[in-house]
């Protein structure tokens, strides 16, 4: 599933083709990717100016010039192409946004959604979100304020949005690996100097992974060389059986509570 760095890689790709554009025309092939009657979103979106695409954890929300909001989530499976219709994946398209000859297609989205908001309901929608991850705003202090008495996993406590919003799967096991942390420790457990290090991990990993495009599998456009850059990078995840880097042991796979997490069982302490 696609989070922070992989949703800001979109959003940073997206702005410059579609923001200021005009959405031509709209097509919903799956009517359950959207949450209202295909006819009444065809009507609000069509002929609207993109004003800018914004990102919240992992949400993408697209602005238009009526006040109403596009509000993404690929979840798991979904991505995006930005393309024309001769360069196009050869995939199902569940929604497509046209730009004249340029389109912006949305894949896989079975689980993920394209929804239709005021700007008033889009921020109640995403009100449960806790600090973005990145923002310069959210200090050390305020995460060492967040962890206080805090119990559970850590790696638990990284998925949990209302808790920090953008961190998956991948990135609160390799936020941990880089940590020197296994997954599996719980909060109460962890002084003072290793929730500084969480914390210094956190902010390094996920700028390091937008830095290289994320994990998506597929380029964004025609010759886009950033997407997915990260892929390759991952250092635990997905990696099981896979000598470490760092020790040269063998890596882990377990499951916390229903998640399969990847971790050096030597060097993680
Ligand atoms: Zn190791």
């Amino acid at each position: 599933m696609p989070e922070l760095p992989e949703m800001e890689n979109y959003r940073r790709l997206l702005n410059p083709k579609i923001a200021g554009q005009t959405i031509t025309q709209v097509e919903i092939n799956r009517d359950k990717s959207i949450n209202v009657n295909p006819t009444l979103f065809i009507n609000t979106v069509a002929n609207q100016q993109i004003v800018t695409v914004n990102r919240r954890g992992k949400h993408l929300l697209f602005h238009l010039d009526n006040g109403q909001v596009l509000l993404l989530h690929l979840m798991l499976g979904g991505w995006m192409y930005f393309g024309t219709e001769e360069d196009k994946p050869k995939r199902t398209i569940q929604v497509r946004l046209s730009f004249g000859n340029h389109h912006l297609y949305f894949i896989g989205l079975r689980l993920g959604y394209l929804h239709l908001y005021n700007e008033q309901d889009v921020q109640k929608e995403l009100s449960f979100l806790g600090p973005e991850a990145l923002e310069p705003q959210f200090t050390l202090q305020a995460f060492l304020h967040l962890l206080h008495n805090r119990r559970g996993k850590i790696k638990t406590k990284l998925l949990d949005q209302e808790f920090i919003a953008g961190i998956g799967n991948c990135y609160s096991d390799e936020i941990c690996y880089h940590a020197g942390i296994k997954t599996q420790r719980s909060l109460e457990d962890i002084g003072a100097p290793e929730q500084t290090q969480l914390y210094h991990s956190m902010k390094h990993v996920l700028q390091n992974a937008l830095k290289h495009g994320g994990y998506m599998e597929n380029p964004f456009f025609q010759g886009d060389n950033l997407t997915g850059g990260y892929n390759n990078l991952c250092l635990v995840y997905d990696r099981e059986g896979e000598k470490c880097k760092r020790c040269g042991s063998k890596i882990i796979k377990e499951k916390i509570s229903s998640r399969k997490t990847f971790f050096c069982p030597n060097c993680q302490k």
